[in-house]
């Protein structure tokens, strides 16, 4: 599903040039869910940006489902993002004067659906994420875990491919992270690929491989099931 070599990255400041991510090499599968793991400043969000093709690379390849990401033109990579990319953040990004039903929808306008077909699918999804009785409030009624949920709902609206998730939990309290977790597992476990950038190695635990970044490189790359076998021996 995601091909990525020999990726790097600097960012340019004035004369300065910040290398972060130094030749990055990895492959996820369909229906994978993976952790990319590191400290803070380590380069999480710039190669998640970079695989949202929100942001891209200097140097190497990204073959996305079987298309060169840096053959497209800019109408193409929107498009292409918009089909197979769903997106969820650390502070939800949703829109704070639409209900959460409203928000839910709106990748749905932006597909051109007809309103009746966008508000019956946004309330199914939003009934798959336990808000169905939330769908009038404003995201202020809401707490953390629900407003994420309903960036969950949002994101899964436009039937992506895979879902990128950048510190989902980095604003919830642990039980609610841990919630939040099981919904990303339940929708990984309908075949679905995800991608969750995090600092937290329990959050990391949760998902089923970890990507260990450091200084711009992976220096670990496990499956969760190898970690724990090798815990009970
Ligand atoms: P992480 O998500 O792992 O915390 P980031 O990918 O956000 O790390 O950042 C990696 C490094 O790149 C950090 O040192 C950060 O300050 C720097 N950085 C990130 N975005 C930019 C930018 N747009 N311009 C300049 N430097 C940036
Ligand atoms: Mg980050």
């Amino acid at each position: 599903m995601i091909n990525i070599t020999n990726l790097h990255k600097s960012y340019k400041m004035g004369a300065n040039s910040l290398h972060v991510l130094k030749g990055i090499n990895f492959e996820v599968a369909e229906g994978e869910l993976v952790s990319i793991m590191g400290s803070s400043g380590s380069g999480k969000s710039t190669l998640l940006n970079i695989l949202g093709m929100l942001d891209e690379a200097d140097e190497g390849s990204y073959i996305l489902d079987g298309v060169p990401i840096k053959g497209l033109s800019e109408k193409q990579a929107a498009k292409y993002r918009n089909k197979f990319l769903g997106f969820i953040f650390q502070s939800f990004n949703l829109i704070s004067y639409k209900s959460a039903l409203d928000n839910v929808a709106l990748p749905l306008y932006y597909q051109g659906l007809p309103r009746g077909e966008r508000m019956d699918k946004a309330m199914s999804y939003l009934e798959k994420v336990g808000l169905a009785k939330w769908s009038g409030h404003l995201p202020n009624e809401l707490s953390g875990g629900q407003k994420q949920r309903v960036a969950i709902a949002r994101a899964l609206a436009s039937d992506p491919k895979v879902l990128l998730a950048d510190e989902p939990t980095g604003a919830l309290d642990t039980k609610t992270s841990y919630e939040v977790m099981d919904l990303i597992q339940q929708i990984n476990d309908e075949g679905r690929t995800i991608l969750v950038v995090t600092h937290e190695n329990d959050i990391a635990q949760m998902t089923k491989r970890i990507v260990n970044l450091r200084d711009g490189l992976i220096i670990e790359d496990t499956l969760v099931s190898q970690i724990r076998a090798s815990e009970n021996v």
